[in-house]
């Protein structure tokens, strides 16, 4: 199917979006991308879903990508003998490892870790930092705070530890699990919570050995710190500004936002930027002008994603979200303002052969009247580096491995076609004339530019760029090789 946008949409399902028609419909309105969050739900819901998704996959023969989001060291109090406990602003409150049920003097943290690495004067934040705790002391087992913002705590509500690199194993128990049947079910992205150091990744990434690409979400302070180190190990990026402006200071979350964005398209790698962006959608069919507003922005940012979160997954207006930012995004990469801004963030050019190949790619595209440019992948890159020029006429990704195909989905502007296994050029050419005709981007007599690697299955070896007629018979008429 045809997208009319390169932003592309990543929609997380859940109880709202979990038929095989509201999963279908999702897709035709414009989600690429479909997250599957580990931290609710059994496996068996999530095989179902899966299931689901390569079943609309085949249906419509057309790559679609999944992200099973893995739930990360995310902290939790334990009960209340109530369910819940009143905290007073001014009042004292103490955390500890006792599982007894909490009352408005107490409750459990099960999480012996944190007492050892607890500073004087931290703040713990409780449920989305709604709650503000101020620790005076601590010791091995527990933590007597100061209530500075009160409120109402109830059962497994989360906690929030910004001022802490927490010694915390990157996976849990459960995350090592979720893993190992995400990765056993076949999914394309695996997103890991609460990264905070470049190590955490490197774990993962062992584990899943190859069979998914690794994706950061950047929502601790140590995470924005050290995220050049982050970005280097890792295969994308998501800006989760829902915890990240629990852990900081909210204001402090849009500059940030631009940053990774910029640093994500400069290192060829795909970013999200996720969360809220159409929240008050989960009860209404109409957007705020402030979430549109928020959409519009981090597409003229560049970044290639934008994600809904309990949007799609628990809204009651699933469909019509994915359709808001469908639209929202064509309307801004019409802008006549939008080719000048995104060209603006493109940064200086990298120097490597494949680096100037795509560059010159996109020249060629923009100043002539070129329908497209086709680029040969086997691991990816020569799609992402083409990707990362933002150029202004449609990217297809050509490829032989399904896998990535799918994980391209993600992708700024990536349309993903298989082909079979390629050995000689030509027929390359051949294929990608047919593959932009198919998919509706040119006309027999428009020409494409094709871009490859030859011999066809070494990573990032770009070295032939080609500007090729869309008729095969003057393809075979006028090609030596
Ligand atoms: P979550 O991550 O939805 O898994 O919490 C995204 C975020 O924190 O923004
Ligand atoms: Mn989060």
């Amino acid at each position: 199917m045809r997208r009319l946008r390169n932003v592309k949409i990543v929609a997380t399902l859940g109880p709202a979006s979990e038929s095989y028609d509201m999963i279908r419909a999702l897709f035709e309105a414009g989600a690429d991308v479909f997250r599957l969050n580990m931290s609710h739900g059994t496996h068996d819901e999530i095989r179902e879903k899966h299931r689901i998704i390569r079943q609309v996959e085949k249906d419509l023969d057309t790559p679609i990508a999944i992200l099973a989001d893995l739930q990360g060291p995310k902290l939790r109090v334990g009960a209340f003998k109530d369910g819940t406990a009143e905290l007073e602003e001014g009042g004292s409150f103490r955390l500890d490892l006792d599982p007894a049920e909490g009352d408005a003097t107490r409750v459990c943290l099960p999480h012996p870790e944190i007492f050892e690495s607890l500073a004087m004067g931290a703040a713990l934040l409780v449920n989305d930092g709604k709650i503000r705790l101020k620790v005076e002391d601590f010791g091995a087992d527990y933590a007597d705070c100061t209530v500075v913002t009160g409120g109402t705590i109830s059962n497994r509500k989360g906690v929030n530890v910004p001022d802490v690199v927490l010694p915390l194993a990157a996976l849990s128990e459960k995350d090592r699990g979720d893993l190992e049947f995400a990765c056993a079910l076949g999914v394309d992205w695996l997103a890991l919570s609460f990264v905070q150091r470049p190590e955490d990744v490197a774990e993962a990434r062992h584990l899943a050995d190859g069979r998914a690409a690794i994706l950061s979400k950047i929502e601790k302070p140590a995470a924005v710190e050290r995220f050049d180190e982050i970005l280097e190990v890792s295969d994308g990026i998501m800006v989760a500004r829902g915890d990240l402006g629990v852990e900081l200071p909210v204001q402090a979350v849009p500059p940030i936002q631009k940053r990774l964005v910029r640093k994500c398209r400069s290192a060829a790698k795909p970013v999200i930027v996720a969360t809220q962006m159409l929240e008050s959608m989960i009860d209404s069919p109409m957007p705020t002008r402030a979430e549109v507003s928020d959409v519009a922005t981090a597409i003229y940012e560049g970044t290639d994603a934008i994600m809904l979160s309990a949007e799609s997954a628990a809204g009651h207006y699933p469909v019509e979200a994915v359709q808001t930012m469908d639209k929202v995004a064509i309307e801004v990469e019409s802008d006549v303002n939008y080719p000048a801004i995104i060209a603006g963030q493109r940064g200086g050019r990298a120097s490597g052969i494949n680096d100037a190949i795509v560059a010159a790619a996109r020249e060629i595209a923009e100043t002539t009247d070129i329908k497209a440019i086709c680029c040969f992948t086997q691991s990816g890159t020569t799609a992402l580096l083409t990707a990362r020029e933002r150029p202004g006429v449609p990217i297809i990704a050509m490829t032989s491995l399904r896998g990535t195909a799918r994980r391209l989905c993600l992708s700024w502007g990536c349309t993903c076609v298989m082909t079979g296994e390629l050995e000689r050029f030509k027929s390359a050419v051949v294929n990608a004339a047919r593959a932009a005709r198919a998919k509706g981007f040119a006309t027999e007599t428009d020409q494409i530019v094709v871009t490859a690697g030859v011999p066809f299955n070494i990573p990032g070896t770009t070295n032939i760029l080609r500007v090729a007629p869309c008729d095969e018979r003057l393809i075979y008429r006028t090609d030596p090789g």
